[in-house]
């Protein structure tokens, strides 16, 4: 049985890897892919350099901010600042 991620890096490489010297790794050319369109383009595999790239830097504030607000527990980060 494939998992789910094996699964979209597979459809990934079948959709746009051309092995041609000089287009670049089968990663190199998912990372470069244009198709919003796509159901997987935002789950498409990307090297964590890229990820940290987009990633919002204020999305764990206020991941933190609302969890905090819907009464969950508290964070390590809370607990460090009292
Ligand atoms: S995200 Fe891009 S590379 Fe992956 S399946 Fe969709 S179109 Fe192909």
């Amino acid at each position: 049985m494939v998992g789910m991620k094996a699964a979209i890096v597979a459809k990934c490489r079948d959709c746009i890897y051309d092995p041609l010297p000089g287009n670049g790794t089968w990663r190199a050319q998912v990372e470069a892919c244009t198709s919003m369109a796509c159901s997987l383009w935002p789950v498409r595999p990307l090297t964590s350099e890229t990820q940290e790239k987009h990633r919002d830097p204020g999305a764990s504030a206020r991941a933190r901010a609302r969890a905090k607000a819907q009464g969950f527990g508290s964070t390590v980060r809370d607990k460090e600042a009292r």
